[in-house]
């Protein structure tokens, strides 16, 4: 499935990639960190703790609390939000400003209110929404990941029903049936050509 509903084609930079809580976002911009070079893809602030292997300015620039304040007063966020009501996680203008001023092919990989946010300061961007194969196969990966408590898992589905009614919002939708495929439909999205499956 891969549906336009506006009019936004390659000559936009900047795409946003947004979707629900274990739609496995973040394994589709691994990926595509690792596999399209091409691809400026922006890395975000953030005041959780790093998780073992993350590295400071790779996965995330890790501020503590104090640091986040300072940028949002600063006005230095395109967007900032709290994510599942525990940390705070912004993109930094500047960066992505410059990118898209150089031309680059820029990707944000946030979540649901980051994007509503982002398409208020730039409704030109391309906003793409990565959607799981089915209800099904969300909660059992949701379930699957067993990182969460049985009532966080209840509290994290609730949250995932809310956020797939948003995807009507979206110009886009990109399945994550599979990992390389979903991430070269992205990258065909974004104007480039996909090469991620080939030998
Ligand atoms: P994690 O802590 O697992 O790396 O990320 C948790 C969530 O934060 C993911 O849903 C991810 O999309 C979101 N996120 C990461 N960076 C940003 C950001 O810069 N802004 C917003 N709004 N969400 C972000």
């Amino acid at each position: 499935r891969h549906e336009g509903r506006g009019n936004h084609g390659a000559e936009s930079w900047l795409t946003v990639l947004a979707g629900p809580t274990a739609v496995g976002k973040g394994t589709v911009s691994t990926y595509i960190r690792d596999t399209y070079p091409e691809v400026w893809l922006s890395v975000s602030a953030t005041t959780r703790a790093p998780r073992p292997g993350e590295q400071d300015g790779v996965h995330y620039f890790f501020k503590s609390a104090d640091e986040f304040d300072r940028l949002v007063a600063e006005g230095a966020f395109l967007e900032w939000a709290v994510v599942h009501g525990q940390n705070r996680y912004g993109t930094l203008r500047s960066s992505v400003e410059d990118a898209i001023a150089e031309g680059k092919r820029v990707l944000l990989e946030i979540d649901l209110q980051g994007a509503r946010q982002v398409k208020e300061v730039m409704p030109e961007a391309r906003f793409v929404f990565l959607a799981p194969p089915s209800w099904d196969e969300m909660v059992r990966r949701l379930v699957g990941r067993g990182t969460e408590s049985p009532e966080e898992q209840q509290r994290r589905l609730e949250t995932a029903k809310m956020e797939l009614a948003a995807e009507p919002e979206f110009d886009f939708t990109v399945v994550n049936d599979d990992v390389r495929r979903a991430a070269d439909e992205l990258v065909s999205l974004m104007g480039l050509t996909p090469h991620g499956r080939q030998p």
